[in-house]
């Protein structure tokens, strides 16, 4: 890996980032388990659990390739965020 000469207030920045991406992630786990089981109470069962299907609308899995990254199915269109990821 390269060095980079970083002073000690860019060394905290870049930790403090690290830090708050992995409490996004958190958080980001929290919300899809919550979507997930307001889906279930709903009565929604999706047979194919754990593949990318979407938590914001009945798309089955990700289509990757559509505009900014999002989901190219065009009753879609949510961030791969809103999809559910492989377990
Ligand atoms: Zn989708
Ligand atoms: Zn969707």
């Amino acid at each position: 890996m390269e060095q980079y000469d970083l002073t000690e207030a860019q060394q905290k920045a870049f930790e403090d980032n690290r830090t708050e991406f992995r409490k996004f992630e958190d958080q980001l786990d929290g919300v899809r388990e919550a979507a997930r089981s307001r889906l279930r109470d709903s009565g929604w069962h999706p047979d194919s659990v754990g593949t990318f299907s979407c938590l914001s609308c009945p798309c089955p899995h990700f289509q990757p390739g559509g505009p900014q990254g999002e989901c190219k199915r065009g009753s879609c269109r949510h961030a791969l965020l809103d999809h559910d990821r492989a377990i």
